[in-house]
Formats: C-alpha cells, sequence, structure tokens
C-alpha cells in the first residue's frame, strides 16, 4: 500500500458505522483535509455484526433526536451518494404486557412528541391490523413508531463513507493506528504502519478496542466494555416472507414489518389469518 498523506485537519482512527458516520458529517459541515484510518476493511468491527435495527423509541431526548436524523438520512442517502443503505422503514411496535409499560410509553412519546418521531400508543386490538400473526395473550397495548425500521449496517456506512469522499475526506483502509503522540507545537502525531501523520485533532472511534487507542495518549480505564450480544437468523416462513421483514422479539423488544406491504396486501391475507389462529 502507498504511504499516507503527512498532513490533515482531522484524523479519525476506526471506520465503523460512527468514525464514518463523524467524517460525512464534517465533510457536509465543510470541513476539509479529513482523513480516517481503518485497520481492517470498513465496518470489520461491530458494525459489521449489527442486526441494524434503527428504532425511534428511545427515553433519552437527545438520542431521541440523533435516532431520528439516522432515519430521515438513511432514507435519502442513496439519492445522494448512489449507494444503496439497505433501509426498511417498515415502522415498529414494542409490546406492552402492564399498565406500568403503557405509563412508559408516555413518558417516551413526550419525548417523541417533542423530537417530531410520529408515534402512538395503541390498543390490542389495533396490533392485530398492524401485525396479524402476533398473539396477544397478556398483551395490553404498544408503541407503534411507523417512520422507524432497519438498516443494512454495512451498506449504509459505505454509503456515508461515499458521501464523506465526495465531500474530499480521504479514506485509508488495512492500516493500523499504532501510536499518537502529542507534539511541542500542539498537533498530534498519529503512527500508522503505512506512514505517520500529523493533524490537529484525532478522534478514537475503534469501538472494541477504544480502550487500547485510548492508552496511546495515556488515558486509562476508558469505561467500554464488550457485552455479549446475539440474535437468531431462522429459515424463511413462507406466510411472514410474504410480509417481508417481521422481527419479533421479546417484550422488551419490538416487532417488525412492512407495513405498506402489508395495507396492499391486507385483504389477501385475511384467509391465512384465521388459519393461523390457534
Ligand atoms: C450482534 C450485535 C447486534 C447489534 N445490533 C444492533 C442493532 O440492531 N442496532 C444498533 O443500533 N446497534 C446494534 N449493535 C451495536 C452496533 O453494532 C455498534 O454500536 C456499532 O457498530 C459501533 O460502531 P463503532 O463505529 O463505534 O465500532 P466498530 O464498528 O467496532 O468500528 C471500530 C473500528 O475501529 C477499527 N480499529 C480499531 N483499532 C484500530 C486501530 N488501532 N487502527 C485502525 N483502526 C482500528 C476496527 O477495525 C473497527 O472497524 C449490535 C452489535 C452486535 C455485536
Amino acid at each position: 500500500m502507498d504511504k499516507i498523506q503527512t498532513h490533515a485537519k482531522l484524523v479519525v482512527i476506526g471506520g465503523g458505522i460512527l468514525g464514518v458516520s463523524l467524517l460525512y458529517h464534517l465533510a457536509k459541515e465543510g470541513w476539509k483535509d479529513l482523513v480516517l484510518i481503518e485497520k481492517g476493511e470498513l465496518t470489520s468491527g461491530s458494525t459489521w455484526h449489527a442486526a441494524g435495527q434503527c428504532p425511534h423509541m428511545i427515553g433519552s431526548y437527545n438520542l431521541a433526536k440523533v435516532h431520528l436524523h439516522s432515519t430521515n438520512l438513511y432514507k435519502q442517502l442513496e439519492k445522494e451518494t448512489g449507494q444503496a443503505t439497505g433501509f426498511h422503514d417498515c415502522g415498529s411496535l414494542r409490546l406492552a404486557y402492564k399498565q406500568e409499560d403503557i405509563e412508559w410509553f408516555h413518558y417516551i412519546k413526550g419525548i417523541l412528541d417533542n423530537v417530531g418521531a410520529p408515534a402512538e400508543i395503541i390498543s390490542a386490538q389495533e396490533i392485530k391490523k398492524i401485525h396479524p400473526f402476533i398473539r396477544l395473550d397478556g398483551i395490553v397495548g404498544a408503541f407503534y413508531t411507523p417512520e422507524d425500521g432497519h438498516t443494512d449496517p454495512t451498506s449504509t456506512t459505505n454509503a456515508m463513507a461515499k458521501g464523506a469522499r465526495n465531500g474530499g475526506a480521504k479514506i485509508y483502509r488495512k492500516n493500523r493506528v499504532t501510536d499518537i503522540k502529542l507534539l511541542p507545537s500542539g498537533e498530534w502525531k498519529v503512527f500508522t504502519e503505512n506512514g505517520d501523520i500529523v493533524c490537529e485533532h484525532v478522534v478514537n472511534a475503534a469501538g472494541s478496542f477504544c480502550p487500547e487507542v485510548g492508552e496511546m495518549v495515556g488515558l486509562k480505564n476508558i469505561p467500554s466494555i464488550n457485552m455479549i450480544h446475539h440474535y437468531l437468523v431462522t429459515d424463511e416462513h413462507s406466510e411472514i416472507k410474504k410480509l417481508t421483514k417481521t422481527r419479533m422479539n421479546d417484550r422488551t423488544s419490538s416487532s417488525w414489518k412492512n407495513l405498506k406491504v402489508l395495507k396492499k396486501k391486507k385483504l389477501q391475507l385475511k384467509d391465512k389469518i384465521v388459519k393461523l389462529s390457534p
């Protein structure tokens, strides 16, 4: 691989969705001379493993704004960059099994109303209209966010990478950052396998490896730890396949489906729903 450039305004370490998103947004803001360095391929860290759920139902005001911004961005990024993101705006349902869940939903709805993310608290009967395959035993209602969905994390990251490159940012892959030193000038020297680069700002977006990168500048004990996180990928179910993407998790999570497709197929499905019911 060729040596990398020797100077930049900002160097992002890590080409997961976080680092690439930052690169994209700074390029959009008009920042010039941006560089990202990735030791493997873009998304080869946690991003590659992500299920890609992009829920609007978030109990923090600022994070809810970030999530809404993300889904709005993913919906139009292909138009801007020519690279598909794989985003499906299928909407989501979060099920309530007790009255406290509904009270919690009201709290979240207050946040989403402020942020501008559409949300409704719906009855168990209304769930059936949206998702005919859910058994309603014990369910007292649901939180319905019609405009969120799920995305393909790798395609989404690559779409943002393309947007960042279009804005002049440079991405170096297969190049590990090995050390960082503060220079007397106040600039940073980032040491990489393919040469060193001096810059004004360094961003640690190394995901699971951010403690190791933090240690390069003397930061000990960055409070970041890997957690076990898993999901199941099953064979296709012929009826569910017709509804496109459907995800049903347990009571703390979401159930997904493509509402637009369902609306079109509602009549054809009616018979099958009866057959599937216990
Ligand atoms: C099984 C699973 C399912 C998930 N599902 C979801 C979901 O549905 N929705 C959701 O929002 N989130 C989900 N997540 C979480 C999500 O994947 C992460 O929050 C996100 O990908 C983190 O992105 P990142 O850019 O911070 O880190 P990463 O994607 O890990 O990127 C860090 C990058 O830094 C690079 N790097 C590290 N050290 C160096 C170095 N010294 N030099 C150069 N490069 C370096 C790595 O190679 C890596 O590519 C899931 C995670 C897992 C594991």
